[in-house]
């Protein structure tokens, strides 16, 4: 196992970039800590690559700065920075073998012959490609490819390892397989790993934190569960998964939290303290959400009439309309999603915890 010690910890300042008088990153700060899997998410376009070609050296920042383990490294090329990367179109060497494509940057580096044996040896064990050393790429899976490419990468113990959609080309069950793989070799190499992706599900299962980019903008970082529980906008809470967001009125603070109102009827949540007074939207997962047929207690507890079912394989999905006119869709078991069908109208509810507010109007 290497050591953790030799993961870098990264750190971006005010980084912006322009492209002739197009802004790809718009005041950029960021701290990636050492031996961290932090993920770059956010849409097409958004400035992710182009961030990550800041980190890895290839672009430079138009304003900002940029350190690695506390050193200005805004000036230093590429090479000089060494970090590990794995591109989804970054090829493999096509005339050389297995063995050799993973040897490479170890003879670069003009190591010797011996510790290239045992390195790659042991690199190749690791991604599971014994038996495959004397083979050329194109004899090879796209799977087996992708673990050639993290063998080559991490084989000369990066201190980063930067990953731009290395798996977007693969059909979903090797995407799956390959992000184990990815998953595990961060925890056996404790390197700092900086993974982009525009894919919200591969973000939240692989990342100890998420960064989500907008229009070049950075705009909330945390862990999975924070992003995707307590989203600090409508952006991020509708780009990382489906959401329901029904208007509150007359919101405001009373001894235990926050108070609403959600169709004539009292909603209580944890956060919200900052919408005292305003236009809110109570913003609810579809996971969060049950349905009975009695109201299941005197608060956070709304009728709702079901308008059509999608049947998902492991549950429904049942759309419904409020009496106020709001839609929602909500994840239910099939039988809970044939009751509903079949009665004038159902109780939705939700645990206290689940439900935040957002703020009402635009974006
Ligand atoms: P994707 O998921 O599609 O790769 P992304 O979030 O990685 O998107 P970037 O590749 O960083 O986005 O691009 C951000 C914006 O900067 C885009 O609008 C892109 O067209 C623009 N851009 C990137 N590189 C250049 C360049 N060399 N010259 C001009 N514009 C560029």
């Amino acid at each position: 196992m290497a050591e953790p010690s030799r993961a870098a910890e990264l750190k971006a300042e005010g980084v912006s970039k322009s492209f002739g008088s197009f802004r790809a990153l718009n005041d950029l700060s960021l701290d990636i800590g050492r031996g961290e899997f932090l993920t770059l998410l956010g849409p097409s376009g958004s400035g992710k690559t182009t961030f990550l070609m800041i980190l890895a050296g290839f672009e430079s920042p138009t304003s900002g700065r940029l350190y690695g383990d506390g050193v200005d490294i805004t000036a230093q090329p590429a090479e000089q920075r060494a970090a590990g990367m794995v591109f989804q179109g970054y090829a493999l060497f096509p005339h050389m073998s297995v063995e050799k494509n993973i040897a490479f940057p170890l003879r670069v580096r003009k190591k010797p012959e011996a510790e290239i044996r045992t390195r790659v040896g042991a690199m190749i064990e690791r991604v599971g490609l014994v038996g495959h050393e004397k083979k050329l790429p194109s004899q090879l899976s796209g799977g087996q490819q992708q673990r050639v490419a993290l063998a080559r990468a991490l084989v000369f113990e990066p201190g980063v390892l930067l990953l731009d959609e290395p798996f977007s080309a693969l059909d979903k069950s090797l995407r799956s397989a390959m992000q184990a793989e990815v998953k595990r070799l961060h925890e056996e190499t404790g390197t700092t790993f900086v993974f982009v992706t525009h894919d919200q599900s591969e973000a939240l299962a692989l990342s100890s934190r998420v960064a989500i980019f907008h229009h070049g903008k950075l705009l909330q970082v945390g862990d999975p569960r924070q992003v995707y529980e307590r989203p600090a906008s409508r952006f991020v809470a509708e780009f990382l998964g489906e959401i329901n967001m029904l208007p509150v009125t007359g919101v405001h603070r009373n001894g235990v939290g926050t108070v609403a109102i959600c169709d004539e009827r009292p909603i209580r949540l944890l956060n919200g303290g900052d919408h005292v007074g305003d236009a809110a939207v109570l913003a609810l997962r579809p996971e969060h959400i049950t349905v009975s047929p009695e109201p299941k207690s005197g608060f956070n507890s709304i009728t709702a009439r079901a308008s059509g079912a999608t049947y998902l394989g492991n549950t429904t999905k049942l759309e419904l309309r409020t009496r106020a006119g709001a839609k929602l869709s909500v994840a239910v078991p099939h039988e809970t999603a044939a009751l509903a069908l079949g009665s004038d109208a159902v109780w939705l509810n939700w645990p206290t915890e689940q439900g935040f507010l957002l703020p009402g109007g635009g974006h």
